[in-house]
């Protein structure tokens, strides 16, 4: 008598996973695990069984099949730990001012950068914003990306980012793929005293975190943001709510915000494009991932290689889109891992764990995504494929076929 499962996959001509649940640095960020002609059991949104496509079959029945025929390679969905996808507005005048040359912090002082985006964010109805932020997270779906952080941000005041967090927490309800929530400290509002918008975010602190609007609180510790001494401030309030951090930490400037991560309980720290040698050595052994952004870093010209250097240092590492209007406006995943090959010097085998498993840690969903083992969600990319290694050949492209979310099947059409 076969066990009854609710859908079955097979003939996968490779299933490509992480070697298991466990955080990857250094030498096992080489390690895949790969399955050929592989099959997959799920039952309740739940992988049941991964093994040959043989033992699949002869094991389990299903009304729901599908049938891969060796086509096709499955990977977990991809996950990014670090977007902003939550806006209104476009700011396309900018990015040619500033591939060009332009500093970010010289389009801000004019209104332009995060303002502009407030203002464009803002000036929507919440459902207008949440209709086009279902489109962009869609989009995101049909790159493989099925779970994914989305920051607040573009209100600036309290009450408009509490505003933000709540669509936040109404998408996580109409939306398949896997949400987190962070309410990002972006800048201080243009009228307000930076003393008293402090004082605000640690009243509300609380709230938000009684009533699940946040799952992460991120700071922007940056010339013309948040001062180190700022972060402080909020983070002894994280540290007595048990609020899950993240970081911005030396994008433009060194502000010597990577101390934090040592005395406060940081889950990842983002950018890291200025951090020292010697700063890096401190997070030597440490389990906090470092997240970068190859397609930011590839548009900005930034030195080649970092992602080789935090590799080497022992960081585990992700990478991840930063999903922006002002710096990284693209959700093409497959485009980022070729980008982190390329520019980044990292392998395949380390991109691939850096999208996965490691991203899952950043948000704490490493016990539901990330790998695919028995136990975890029917999270999975089926790219029109013959190997994973042709995922950063077909340079910007993208092969993605289907989806399947909580075991749910969802075709990609092009
Ligand atoms: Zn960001």
């Amino acid at each position: 008598m076969k066990e009854s499962a609710d859908l079955l996959i097979y003939n996968i001509k490779e299933i490509v996973t992480p070697f298991d649940s466990k955080l990857k640095r250094s030498r096992d960020l080489k390690e895949l695990k790969i399955i050929e002609t592989g099959g997959i059991a799920i039952k309740d949104g739940r992988v049941i069984c991964v093994s040959s496509t043989d033992e699949v079959l002869d094991r389990f029945e299903s009304q729901n099949k599908l049938d891969l025929k060796n086509e096709n390679i499955l990977l977990p969905g991809f996950i990014d730990p670090h977007t902003h996808i939550l806006f209104g507005g476009s700011r396309e005048d900018e990015f040619l001012l500033k591939i060009k040359g332009e500093s970010y912090l010289s389009i801000q002082k004019k209104g332009g950068g995060i303002y502009k985006t407030q203002k464009d964010t803002t000036s929507l109805s919440e459902g207008e914003l949440i209709r086009i932020t279902k489109n962009k997270i869609l989009t995101a779906n049909s790159y493989g990306i099925l779970s994914l952080e989305i920051k607040s941000g573009y209100g600036l005041y309290i009450e408009k980012e509490i505003e933000l967090l709540k669509i936040i927490k109404k998408l996580k309800n109409e939306i398949k793929s896997n949400i987190v929530s962070t309410f990002l400290l972006h800048l201080v509002p243009k009228d307000i005293d930076k003393k008293i918008f402090l004082n605000e975010v640690k009243t509300v602190l609380p709230k938000l975190k009684n009533e699940y609007l946040i799952d992460f609180i991120d700071i922007f510790v940056e010339d013309g943001a948040f001062t180190k001494e700022d972060a402080i401030e909020i983070l002894e309030e994280t540290q007595k709510l048990g609020i899950f951090v993240s970081l911005h930490i030396d994008q433009f400037n060194n502000l010597g915000a990577l101390s934090l991560a040592l005395k406060y309980n940081i889950k990842s720290l983002s950018h890291l494009d200025l951090t020292t040698d010697s700063e890096l050595e401190k997070l030597k052994e440490k389990d906090i991932i470092g997240i970068i952004f190859p397609l930011e870093r590839f548009i900005f010209k930034r030195e080649e290689n970092r992602g080789r250097k935090l590799i080497d240092s022992g960081i585990p590492l992700s990478i991840s889109t930063d999903f922006n209007p002002g710096t990284s406006p693209s959700l093409n995943f497959p485009l980022i891992i070729s980008l982190s090959l390329i520019r980044e010097g990292l392998t395949i085998e380390e991109a691939i764990n850096c999208s996965t498993i490691n991203s899952a840690y950043a948000l704490n969903l490493q016990n539901e995504v990330g790998s695919i083992e028995v136990g975890k969600r029917g999270d999975f990319v089926i790219f029109s494929l013959k190997s994973f290694k042709e995922i950063p050949y077909y340079f910007g492209m993208n092969f993605v076929k289907y989806v399947i979310i909580n075991g749910e099947v969802i075709k990609v059409d092009w």
